[in-house]
Formats: C-alpha cells, sequence, structure tokens
C-alpha cells in the first residue's frame, strides 16, 4: 500500500494544503486539496472518495473535481453517511452556487453518491473499507483501510479524545491521526472535537493497552501557526511512548 499526505493541515496557503489522503493512486480519503494537488491525469485514477464529514477542509475540491469530471464526460465515485450527502446537496451542489452534480445528468449523473454505515465493512475499489464513529461536533467517521495483502491503515478525520471504541474494531499498522493544536489549547481543542499531542497520548496508551501493541504514527490536520510547538510536544509522547509519531507534510509518502 502506498500511501501519499496530499494536503496535511486545517488551512491552506501557496505551500499548504488542506487534508487529503491518496491510497495506490486510486483512492482518496478527504478531499481538502484533490484538485489543487492532483493533474488532470492523476484526478482520473480516482476509483473512489471517502468523505469523513462535511467540514469545508474535507470537501473543499468536492465541486472542483466534479466539474473536471462533468467536462470530461466522467463519473466520480464518492463515499460518506448520509448528513454528508446532506450538506452537499442543501449547500454547495444546489443549482445555485455550483450544479447539482449529485443529480445530474439526468441519465448519468456525474457524482455517483454511495451511502455508508458505520460499522459495516464493505468492498470499495478493491479495498476492505471500515467506517467508525469518531467524537466531532457534526457526524464524522474515521476509515480503516485494508488493501487484499492484508495491509491496513486507520484515518481518524478529524475527532476529539474518546477513540477507545474505535480502537476495539482496528488493527492497523500505520495510524493517521489528527492533531489540530498544540497542549495550551488542550481544554478548548478536545472540547472541539480535536486532538492535541497530550490528548492523543491517552488514546494511544489505552490503545495498546487494548491491542498490545502500537502502529506507526502520522499526525495530520495541524494548525499551521501552531506547528512547531506541536512538533516539539510530539517528540515528548513519541519518547514517552517509546514509539515512533511524526507530523505528516504535503507530499509525504508512505508504504506499507
Ligand atoms: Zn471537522
Ligand atoms: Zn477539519
Amino acid at each position: 500500500m502506498d500511501i501519499q499526505i496530499l494536503g496535511a493541515h486545517n488551512c491552506e496557503s501557496q505551500k499548504l494544503r488542506l487534508i487529503s489522503l491518496l491510497i495506490d493512486e486510486v483512492l482518496a480519503i478527504d478531499a481538502g486539496s484533490l484538485t489543487s494537488s492532483l493533474s488532470f491525469e492523476a484526478q482520473q485514477k480516482l476509483k473512489a472518495v471517502l468523505l469523513t464529514h462535511e467540514h469545508y477542509d474535507h470537501i473543499r475540491d468536492v465541486p472542483a473535481i466534479s466539474m473536471n469530471f462533468y467536462l470530461e464526460n466522467a463519473t466520480i465515485n464518492i463515499y460518506a453517511t448520509q448528513p454528508v450527502y446532506d450538506a452537499l446537496s442543501t449547500y454547495l451542489l444546489n443549482g445555485e452556487l455550483y450544479p447539482k452534480f449529485l443529480e445530474k445528468p439526468e441519465n448519468k449523473p456525474t457524482i455517483r453518491f454511495t451511502i455508508i454505515e458505520p460499522g459495516k465493512s464493505e468492498q470499495i475499489a478493491g479495498y476492505s473499507i471500515l467506517a467508525l464513529p469518531v467524537n466531532h461536533p457534526v457526524p464524522t467517521v474515521g476509515y480503516q483501510v485494508t488493501s487484499p495483502d492484508g495491509k491496513a491503515v486507520f484515518y481518524t478525520g478529524d475527532s476529539g479524545p474518546g477513540l477507545t471504541d474505535c480502537w476495539k474494531h482496528i488493527s492497523p499498522q500505520l495510524l493517521i491521526a489528527e492533531v489540530t493544536a498544540s497542549d495550551r489549547f488542550k481544554e478548548a481543542a478536545g472540547n472541539g472535537g480535536h486532538l492535541t499531542p497530550t490528548l492523543l497520548k491517552q488514546e494511544l496508551i489505552t490503545f495498546r493497552e487494548l491491542k498490545g501493541y502500537l502502529p506507526r504514527v502520522i499526525t495530520v490536520h495541524m494548525s499551521p501557526g501552531l506547528e512547531a510547538e506541536i512538533k516539539t510536544e510530539i517528540a515528548t509522547v513519541a519518547a514517552a511512548l517509546n514509539s515512533p509519531i511524526t507530523l505528516a507534510y504535503e507530499g509525504m509518502r508512505l508504504h506499507l
């Protein structure tokens, strides 16, 4: 399994991108930077796009990539829970802000949208996909993606503390976890459905108690202004747990 971090942040600038992951060039998770990171050719290779939740930094490029597919007379396969479909059809692809790509063209809509059910494993684009609810102000799922050769990665999406129920159902070799803020914002971040290095540490301790191991951990969704602090604090957590944890960056590639 080849994993590319297209966007590693919760804010965008010339050099930083909103959150998007790409697996084996065919499976994307979250659409914060699908069009801004991928050539037209690379976009057309996508077999499926999984969305964790409706927040703008995770769905930003859905309208843009839909227009690209529409002009190619192609169909893009998007998977998410019902609330994400409702938000896209109500606010963005509503015929006013942008075309109704979820419904049009009538005989073959540009977006083939499939509602996924949390807790139910599904085969998508050749991968076994398990969506699991996480803790965030709007309905949000994390995804475990397992390849045919048994390699597995879990991406938390945006989530605050309380991942124990998730941990029970997964056994990834790689954990891609959100760490949005540094520890001086621990309380606000936790209450707002996000993690800081110390909050992640507590989740990882629980993981190790339950599963008897820790996967390699990559952090994403960092606030750029807090990244230097997060990096220092994550190094302390990694040392305390004696396990590798590193910050993701745009263009990072990992192999499982
Ligand atoms: Zn969010
Ligand atoms: Zn976010």
